[in-house]
């Protein structure tokens, strides 16, 4: 029976680290969030964010424009954030409503103030191994998480499976720097479940429901499941929980894995960010 990773856990302690170190910072950072228009699971997820930065001492700079803002309203309002000395991170809630190019409004945030680490200098600079990359918090989790449970990833065979900007493609470039031999799957990967039976790691990021089963987990192996699915049963994962833990040596529950680590590593980056700013 594989041993649960206890996300809550390492997040509440990665909380603890942020609050001791904002104390000592002699100056308090400031995260501003946007949250475009009306969508109910946005408002909670920001509404979170700002609890979890007021918890930790993190200043929070809120905006709520409607989903009827016009485009120079949303580009003013982020440039206004990126000259505010008071802000070190700038959180845009995604998705935006539908005839807002989201990419274009990413690519305003000054990448010094980018905690969510989606522009394309923060992932340049992930590309490069360079420290001063702000990472995006869902896979900088999922690496906090791995080194709590103290799994050896150098020559590790890891196996990531969906490609997103915002997870699996990060994810990789973390994997690669701590020396795994990372297989990135998608899609179109043919023969899944003999490509997932290869891995040491296994990395579920896709948003299908179940789609991981226990005939394609190796016995012994780590299985980190970030999939979040709302589904009639509740939130449930990509990975068949019950199944695959009686297979594998470590397994990330849903909820309470990976979900705490990407709000934990939010205040990570707004501090990184503050840090960076402060000298
Ligand atoms: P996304 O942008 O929709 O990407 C999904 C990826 O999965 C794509 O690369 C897609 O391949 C791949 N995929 C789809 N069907 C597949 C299949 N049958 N086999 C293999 N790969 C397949 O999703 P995302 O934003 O990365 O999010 C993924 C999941 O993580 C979602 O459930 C999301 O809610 C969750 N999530 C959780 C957190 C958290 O904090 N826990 C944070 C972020 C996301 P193609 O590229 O070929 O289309």
């Amino acid at each position: 029976m594989a041993r649960i990773i206890d996300g809550k856990a390492v997040a509440a302690r990665v909380k603890q680290d942020v609050a001791r170190a904002v104390a000592e910072l002699g100056a308090t950072p400031g995260l501003a969030t946007i949250l475009v228009g009306d969508d109910p699971a946005s408002a909670v997820y920001v509404r979170m964010k700002r609890e979890d930065s007021a918890e930790v001492g993190i200043e929070s700079f809120h905006h709520e424009p409607g989903a009827d803002v016009a485009p120079e309203e949303l580009t003013a309002l982020i440039r206004s954030l990126n000259d505010d000395e008071r802000v070190h991170g700038i959180l845009l809630q995604l998705p935006l409503p539908h005839g807002l190019a989201q990419d274009e409004f990413i690519g305003l945030i000054d990448p010094a103030k980018d905690v969510d680490g989606l522009t394309v200098a923060n992932a340049g600079l992930l590309m490069h191994s360079r420290d001063e990359a702000i990472v995006p918090c869902t896979p900088a989790g999922v690496m906090e998480l791995l080194a709590d449970a103290e799994v050896e990833l150098s020559g590790a065979r890891a196996v990531v499976l969906g490609r997103s900007i915002l997870v699996g493609k990060p994810l990789v470039q973390l994997l690669l720097g701590a020396n795994a031999t990372v297989t990135h799957c998608h899609s179109r990967t043919r023969d899944l479940p003999g490509v997932c039976r290869e891995a040491d790691v296994l990395i579920a990021a896709v948003g299908s429901p179940g789609l991981v089963t226990a005939d394609m987990v190796r016995e012994g192996a780590v299985v980190i499941d970030v999939g979040t699915n709302r589904t009639d049963e509740g939130l449930v994962g990509d990975v068949d929980f019950e199944p695959v833990s009686e297979k594998a040596a470590a397994i990330t529950p849903v909820p309470g894995g990976v979900g705490p680590m990407t709000r934990a590593m939010l205040l990570a980056n707004t501090l990184k960010a503050a840090r960076v700013s402060a000298g």
